[in-house]
């Protein structure tokens, strides 16, 4: 079974059309980089295959479900079960302590709160955010922001991590790091990883690139 799959999908914004008739299928254990430039549709290929946004036309199977016939809280239930998203500017929730924002997944799953916040506290010190539980969103440089999110993204230990530029607002090597442990701490467990990129860096980590152009795929490349 694919991790996720995505045929034929196409998907406008009113008039702009951000993406035509793109396929992709994600095998477990697989490292994707979609790339290409600016308002290619990035990051709307993510969304979808997260189940955020709805496909127009085509569709998309995320780890077995066909998410055409998925309500909204259907596809909620699939993306905290199985998908770790980290976006550009971290998402974090504003009110939230930087280790309840990390724990929040878990607590939603239903695990105790000091069970969720001690595996939080594991993976802010993997991910090298090294900063009081207690601080909130609002005191975190975007790139403690985005350590955070990545973070969060991983504490579930999920099938698929969508990662849309997760290393803009690091330095090299901490964002090489954060490219490193999101890699491997989710193939290991054989889930799958989709890097949305337009640094050549992130793309070499990646096993596959699927280059995209106006909305459609013009490249793919098997990397070694
Ligand atoms: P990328 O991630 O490659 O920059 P996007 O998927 O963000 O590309 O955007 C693809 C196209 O869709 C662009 O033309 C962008 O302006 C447009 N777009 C993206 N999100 C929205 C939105 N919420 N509303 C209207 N247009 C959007
Ligand atoms: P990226 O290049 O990573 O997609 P953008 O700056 O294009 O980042 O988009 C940031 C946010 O703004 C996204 O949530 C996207 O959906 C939204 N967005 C992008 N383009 C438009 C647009 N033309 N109109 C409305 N929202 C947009």
């Amino acid at each position: 079974m694919s991790t996720v799959e995505l045929s034929g999908v196409s998907h406008a914004y009113g008039r702009t059309q951000a993406l035509r008739d793109v396929s992709l299928t994600v095998a477990p254990g697989e490292v994707v980089a979609v790339t290409g430039p600016s308002g290619c549709g990035k990051s709307t290929l993510l969304l979808l295959a997260a189940g955020v946004l709805r496909a127009q036309s085509g569709r998309v199977v995320l780890t077995g479900t066909d998410l055409a016939g998925a309500d909204e809280a259907a596809r909620a239930r699939i993306r905290r079960r199985s998908v770790g998203i980290v976006l550009q500017f971290g998402q974090l929730v504003p009110d939230l302590p930087v280790l309840d924002n990390v724990a929040l997944p878990l607590l939603l799953e239903g695990h105790a709160p000091r069970e969720a916040r001690a595996a939080a506290a594991g993976w802010l010190d993997r991910v090298g955010l090294d900063v009081p539980p207690t601080t909130l969103p609002s005191e975190l440089s975007g790139g403690q922001a985005q350590l955070a999110a990545a973070a969060r993204a991983l504490v579930t230990g999920p099938l698929l991590v969508l990662a849309d530029e997760p290393t803009a607002s690091l330095d090299t090597a901490t964002g090489r790091q954060l490219l490193d442990l999101l890699v491997t701490s989710t193939t290991a467990a054989g889930g799958s990883v989709v890097l949305v990129s337009h640094d050549n860096a992130v793309a070499a980590r990646a096993d596959r690139e699927v280059r995209l152009r106006a909305g459609s795929v013009v490249h793919e490349v098997a990397l070694s």
